[in-house]
């Protein structure tokens, strides 16, 4: 199964494009900066911060990937866990975070997402203890986990994490590395995303980041290429708009540069990802 799983990923090198196998569930935990490690697999991923006084976790995931995480923590501190930070409100990161209340952790999203939580119920989900409203910070055994808002872009609650000191950002589904990305979602906004990702380019605290899905790094580059995919994918709908295409006459017929082409998943998700657009401009959702 995992062998059939298995697929080929397209990324980009300086020579040009290059075939890379990709095991999608085998874990890693890998140190980004003293402390900090990201645990998941190329399938998932989350942060967690180790400190004097305690662990600071993201998105459990699953209850199976919780237990997993539990125990990659456990190999490397006998601390606590007394944070569960949600970085927005998609099930695919959010769920099976009981193992962490049970131990007595403090869950915190933005409170943005919990209209999400009470609308959609599940019971995998642990909710949230206290929320956010805004950029915030946690602080804890002399380390200090910024939460960044940047306002709707994936969603309406995503946040956005540093520990300070570190070049290194944990951005959840803004960007999964050399990737495009679900074509079609209703609950994200493209024109607020590619501004979303302009203001975090624009940043030069960091220089590195791990995703909520992928390589467990990944340079600032990965970012703009993702930044400029989206760009040019809104500007050939307008295009084709323009020349009088609609609906499937117009999805059938996008065509992006070979750059974009090349990124995971383009050829899944172009057409939806066109549909996507093609609303968001003649319907203004
Ligand atoms: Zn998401």
């Amino acid at each position: 199964m995992r062998v059939l799983l298995t697929f080929i990923l397209m990324t980009l090198t300086t020579s040009g494009a290059q075939a890379q196998s990709i095991d999608l569930f085998t874990k890693d935990t890998t140190e980004l900066a003293p402390g900090v490690y990201t645990f998941g697999a190329f399938s998932a991923r989350s942060l967690f911060v180790v400190t004097d006084d305690g662990v600071i976790t993201t998105d459990p995931v699953s209850t199976k990937n919780a237990a997993d995480m539990r125990a990659a923590i456990a190999e490397v501190t006998d601390q606590p866990v007394k944070y569960v930070i949600y970085s927005h409100q998609h099930w695919d990161h959010v769920l099976g975070g009981q193992i962490f209340k049970n131990e007595g952790a403090t869950f915190i999203s933005h409170d943005k997402c919990i209209p999400h939580f009470l609308r959609h119920p599940n019971d995998e989900l642990v909710m949230p203890d206290k929320t956010v409203a805004s950029d915030s910070e946690i602080t804890l055994g002399g380390k200090t986990l910024k939460l960044m808002y940047f306002g709707p872009n994936h969603g309406d609650c995503m946040l956005v994490m540093q520990v300070e000191g570190t070049d290194v950002l944990y951005i959840n589904d803004l960007v999964t590395p050399y990737s495009v990305g679900l074509g079609f979602m209703p609950d994200y906004d493209p024109g607020e995303w590619v501004r979303t990702l302009n203001e975090l380019e624009a940043m030069d605290t960091w220089n590195t980041f791990t995703g909520g899905h992928g390589v467990p790094e990944a340079p600032k580059a990965a970012m703009n290429q993702r930044r400029r995919y989206m760009e040019a994918l809104m500007q050939a709908v307008l295009d084709g708009i323009a020349d009088g295409k609609r609906l499937e006459g117009l999805y059938d017929t996008i065509e992006l540069p070979k750059e974009f082409q090349e990124m995971r998943g383009y050829d899944t998700h172009i057409r939806r990802s066109a549909e996507r657009i093609y609303h968001y401009y003649t319907m203004g959702w």
